[in-house]
């Protein structure tokens, strides 16, 4: 068992009493009193806590009492007597489990005094505990052998700081190596995977905060995170992982999309978000980690900005499958580990945008042949959809702030360009935006002047937050065909999910998820 174990810490009773009842609505399996945070640290106020605790609770719930010392992440700057005596006192009181930091527990008086009162607790249990704030430890492992050469039954709690995503899998390596009950994750925004991954991994507990005003430590997820998004509850040692590999990734709609579609068909499969900074040598770190432990059972990737041609040169360097169109694109979207590893490279976005367009215009592939598209913007979504369209026949002319790159990009793809300024002159019968303008939160933008937006045209913008930008709600004023940017999103969301699974995506279901998600924010 993974215990789901949120923090406490006020001392104000009425302000601790919702906090915990908050916590146990939400699921929580365990508590940790902070005690380190309270104001007017002494052993009676410790002793109430943990009374308030039991009565607020009303049923039997494990708790940690926790002083941790400043030096180790520790709120105030209390003396090391206090703070052991407090722990003394917890335990005699009835606490479940006390921390104390490895460290001191070395010090003589301060481990007689712990052994003291755990022999006087009929169930008090020990975690003996270091922390790394700043990065990883020298040796994990001999901290962990030192811990339990020491005190046998102690539980080992082992926490770092992951200044990057590829730090975490020493952490990993750590619970897979070893058995019985442990503690060890990492903190920070590139730790945050192992969190989630504690529950798979079998440590003895991850940390969750009630709101995100009340986390503790640095990268801490709140209950209802942990729990809706990451389907915490259906987490299994054997649960299939997959990811969106992104710098910045948090604000991904991905994990949200995947891991609700996961649920609807009742399936052990997780979806990360994965945040890999830095470029090609960083991202091939990550996925040489991975795949270097196939126990950690990843079977397929989202990826997007800024890794897409990254991934389709690690592919390549192993010689894995490119589908065609991607390679011609030069960036995949989808990467799927399959028997033995081997990988396969796909990019879901050309033939999304493509389907998105066909199905709101009702009409086939084919008719694309000889249509007159105005794709404004050069980037990469640009590129995905101008394949595609030269792929199916149409006629494209790009338009771009930087001239240069609308050139570069028509001259691979045999297309027409110019500046923004000619969109004055536009003759198209399909305009799509594959800007970033008039995305959230500068949703007063659009690429293009109204009157620009003439009879016959039908306007498609990518952008898909918000889903109706002022450039479909200028269309649609005047009466044009309008395709919005979550068509295509979910499009693509669905083919990799029928990548992922082998099965057809609810895109009715996504739909919903989405906009429920969009509204929330
Ligand atoms: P990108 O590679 O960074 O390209 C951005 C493009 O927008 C470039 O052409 C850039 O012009 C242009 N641009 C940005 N700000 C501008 C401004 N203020 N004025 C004029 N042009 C500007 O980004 P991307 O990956 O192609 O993504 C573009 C947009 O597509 C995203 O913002 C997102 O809303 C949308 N998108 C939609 C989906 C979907 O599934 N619906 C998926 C991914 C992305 P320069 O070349 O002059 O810099």
């Amino acid at each position: 068992m993974t215990y789901l174990t949120v923090p406490i810490a006020s001392e104000n009773l009425d302000q601790a009493g919702r906090q915990i009842k908050a916590a146990l609505a939400a699921g929580a399996e365990m508590l940790e009193l902070r005690t380190d945070y309270l104001e007017n640290l002494n052993i009676d106020l410790v002793r109430n806590l943990i009374a308030n605790i039991r009565t607020t609770a009303g049923r039997p719930l494990p708790l940690i009492v926790t002083c941790r010392d400043q030096r180790q992440g520790g709120v105030r700057p209390y003396p090391q007597h206090l703070r052991i005596d407090v722990l003394a006192a917890a335990s005699k009181a009835g606490a479940e489990f006390i921390d104390v930091e490895f460290e001191n527990f070395l010090r003589m008086e301060n481990q007689e005094k712990i052994r003291v009162a755990l022999s006087q607790s009929t169930k008090g249990r020990l975690i003996l505990s270091a922390h790394n704030f700043s990065t990883k430890f020298e040796s994990m492992k001999r901290i962990y052998r030192s811990i339990l050469t020491l005190y046998p039954v102690a539980i080992p709690k082992l926490v770092y700081t992951a200044n990057h995503i590829n730090d975490c899998f020493e952490a990993f390596d750590l619970l897979y190596q070893t058995g019985g009950e442990r503690i060890v994750f990492c903190m920070g925004e590139a730790g945050l995977i192992s969190r989630i991954l504690a529950k798979k991994l079998g440590s003895f507990l991850t940390f969750a905060s009630v709101n995100e005003q009340n986390a503790t430590a640095p990268g801490q997820l709140t209950i209802e995170q942990l729990q809706k998004l990451y389907r915490y509850d259906d987490i299994r040692p054997n649960t299939e992982l997959f990811g969106v590999i992104a710098d910045p990734v948090g604000h991904s709609l991905s994990p949200a999309i995947h891991n609700a579609c996961f649920a609807e068909k009742g399936m052990n499969k997780l979806y990360l978000p994965l945040l890999v900074q830095g470029g090609q040598y960083k991202f091939d770190e990550f996925l040489n980690n991975i795949f270097y432990r196939r126990w950690l059972n990843f079977k397929g990737f989202s990826v997007t900005i800024p890794h897409k041609q990254n991934a389709l040169n690690y592919v390549r360097a192993r010689h894995g499958f490119i589908e065609p169109l991607a390679g011609k694109i030069g960036a995949v979207n989808t990467l799927i580990v399959g028997v033995e590893g081997k990988l396969a490279a796909y990019n879901t976005d050309y033939a999304a945008a493509l389907d998105a367009i066909t199905s709101m215009l009702k009409i086939g592939r084919s008719d694309l042949k000889d249509m007159s598209v105005a794709v404004i913007g050069a980037g990469g979504v640009a590129r995905a959809i101008v394949a595609g369209l030269s792929d199916a026949g149409t006629k494209v002319k790009i338009y771009n702030r930087t001239v240069e790159r609308a050139e570069k990009l028509a001259a691979e793809f045999g297309c027409e360009f110019a500046g923004l300024d000619d969109l004055q002159n536009l003759d198209a019968k399909l305009l799509i935006n594959c800007t970033s303008i008039g995305m959230h939160p500068d949703v007063n933008a659009t690429p293009v002047p109204q009157e620009c937006l003439t009879k016959g045209i039908a306007v498609f913008d990518t952008v898909y937050n918000p889903a109706q930008t002022l450039l479909l709600k200028q269309a649609k004023r005047k009466k044009l065909k309008t395709i919005d940017g979550l068509s295509m999103f979910i499009n693509q969301a669905a083919a990799q999910f029928k990548l992922f699974t082998g099965q057809d995506a609810n895109a009715k279901f996504m739909r919903k998820t989405i906009s429920d998600y969009l509204d929330r924010k």
